[in-house]
């Protein structure tokens, strides 16, 4: 068995006309049969969930990394598409760290009316969605299915707090770091992963440019060369970026930022468009 990543949205909270937000997926096996968990749920995620033949019925969970906007800005399309595309109650699962059930419980108090409107209507609808928080801290996380899920503390401050997640099947492994400058919890998710995804900023790029808000980023993501430097730390089979900032103009390749990466990480690295799709087999 392999673990597939579909890079849904590589996107930031710079709006892109190619780049979704915030969002990975993490599958086993392909369509509705396969286990899918859906890392970060940025702008436009359904968008590119249903490019790949999926949508919100079949996501097995939701793993949010941090509660930051660009990671969860349509957390609420998930929740109400999944609600009224399925014929019977189909709980979502909701993965995240200290404070997600009072995002979620807020985000659901935002929906009454239309939770009310579709009740009301709908002879068949009884009750709004059902949702499942679960906050975590680190350890093992209590998911049925056969991918086992890990999480730590990252180092994301001032967001506080802010976790990673490692995804094991049959000796396939995939660690999602979300944002985080290099930290000790993020080291012992990697430890010997088939594969990093990454979330980075080009420090180079955004130090140069003369605005006190750009550069009050530089403090808590990491750079294509600190992401490359974990994953040689932490001996990671193969490295993904993305959450590309500035975004990789349409058309580009993106070598600028591999180059950076392959510095200091001689393993393969991957990155590119929404869509992008890599493989990860169990390592021999
Ligand atoms: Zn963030």
């Amino acid at each position: 068995m392999s673990l597939t990543i579909t890079l849904l949205g590589t996107g930031s909270p710079m709006p892109s006309p190619d780049r979704a937000g915030p969002a990975t997926l993490i599958s086993a096996g392909d369509g509705p049969e396969g286990e899918h968990y859906l890392v970060d749920a940025g702008r436009g995620v359904l968008m590119r969930l249903a490019a790949i033949g999926l949508g919100a019925p079949n996501l097995s969970a939701v793993l949010l990394t941090h509660l930051h906007s660009d990671h969860i800005t349509d957390l609420n399309d998930v929740i109400t598409t999944r609600w009224v595309m399925t014929f019977e109650p189909t709980p979502l699962t909701i993965v995240g760290p200290v404070g997600t059930k009072a995002v979620v419980d807020h985000i659901m108090a935002s929906l009454a009316p239309d939770i009310s409107y579709r009740i009301a209507h709908h002879q068949d609808l009884e009750q709004g969605p059902q949702v499942e928080v679960i906050e975590v801290v680190e350890g093992p996380v209590d998911l049925p299915g056969n991918v086992r899920v890990h999480c730590a503390q990252t180092d994301h401050k001032p967001v506080e707090p802010s976790i990673g997640f490692r995804f094991d099947l049959e000796g396939a492994s995939v660690v999602t770091a979300g944002d985080t400058v290099p930290c000790a919890g993020l080291d012992s998710l990697c430890d010997g992963a088939g594969a990093l995804v990454h979330t980075v900023i080009r420090k180079d790029i955004i130090a140069n440019i003369p605005l006190q808000r750009m550069q009050d980023t530089l403090d808590y993501h990491s750079s294509p060369e600190e992401a490359a430097q974990t994953a040689t730390r932490c001996n990671v089979g193969t490295l993904v970026l993305t959450h590309y900032v500035p975004p990789i103009p349409t058309g580009g390749d993106g070598a600028d930022w591999r180059a950076l990466a392959t510095v200091h990480f001689d393993g393969p690295i991957e990155l590119g468009d929404d869509l992008h799709r890599i493989e990860i087999t169990p390592i021999q």
